[in-house]
């Protein structure tokens, strides 16, 4: 497995690999991997004759006053779980190698102003601007992301459909510990108190997925769930919503597939998790 720090070393193995007429899987991450992004990578190994994973810490999706100083690294670790999924090449650039000082960013209408996009307003510019710029540096036919970042998952296959990117977005299901709550490398952040406390995410998306099933409209799905998270009392509703699968707009009704999402404060912890429903 190769390690690059740079876009030019990237970019020559990436145009050696396509003139040899190799595929290209590409799984964009922060590091601090865990088996989420494993199964990510997995899937991408399946599919693909080179899996290229990224491994950056994208200071331009964090708004100031977030975690991006106190966001978990562990590039050793990484690197060894990569190799042992028979990863190619992991791409970890430091920040000054991705921005100079940039004028040119990528950024979505409408469907970054809700959910996420509301609490975190330049988040979505900056994951869109890093995805094309991974995009441009590695030259996937399929980028792998996890449902896990539902809203993000969505902006990501309408910004390559809108900007025509030549690559393939493959959606992958999100990994539960075995309790039900959703890894996340946010998750190391919990106290043990807290790290029981957080089960409210995973309890609340079981009632909504029941509710759902049931019939039930908007309102009498997302209160009992929010039920559910207020009887914790170190729990702190940013909010749970149910939105169109594609616009990422609230609705009341399901009458299209919908995404029900949320974003709770445990502590000082910022934590998501959603489940999508087909009609
Ligand atoms: P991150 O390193 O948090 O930016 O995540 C990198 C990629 O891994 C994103 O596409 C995430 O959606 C995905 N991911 C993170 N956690 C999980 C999970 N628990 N299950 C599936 N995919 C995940």
């Amino acid at each position: 497995m190769k390690v690059t720090t740079t876009v030019l070393e990237t970019r020559q193995l990436v145009r050696q690999w396509k003139k040899e007429g190799k595929s290209i899987g590409l799984v964009p991450t922060m590091g601090f991997l865990h088996e989420g992004h494993a199964s990510l990578i997995a899937r991408a190994r399946k599919e693909n004759d080179i899996v290229v994973v990224s491994d950056f810490v994208n200071p331009t999706q964090f708004g100031p006053n977030e975690d991006l100083e106190a966001y978990p690294r562990d590039f050793e670790r990484d690197s060894a779980l990569c190799e042992s999924l028979g990863a190619d090449l992991i791409f970890h650039p430091e920040p000054e190698e991705m921005y100079h000082d940039p004028c040119a960013f990528v950024s979505i209408d409408t469907l970054s102003e809700t959910l996420c996009g509301k609490t975190r307003p330049i988040h979505f510019k900056g994951v869109c601007t890093v995805v094309s710029k991974l995009f441009h540096i590695a030259a996937p036919d399929r980028a792998y992301f996890g449902q896990k970042d539902a809203q993000q998952l969505a902006i990501i296959k309408k910004m390559v459909l809108d900007l025509n990117f030549d690559v393939e977005v493959v959606g992958c299901p999100i990994v539960r510990e075995e309790d039900g709550l959703a890894k996340s490398s946010r998750n190391t952040y919990l106290s043990a108190e807290e790290r029981k406390a957080a089960l409210c995410l995973s309890k609340a998306v079981k009632k909504g997925q029941e509710l759902i099933q049931a019939g039930c409209s908007a309102e009498d799905v997302l209160a009992p769930m929010r039920a559910i998270i207020e009887a914790e009392p170190l729990s702190k509703i940013d909010y749970v919503s149910m939105v169109d699968a594609l616009t990422m707009q609230p609705v009341e009704k399901v009458e299209k597939d919908v995404l029900v999402a949320m974003a709770v404060y445990i502590g000082k912890t910022r934590l998501i998790d959603n489940f999508s429903y087909e009609v």
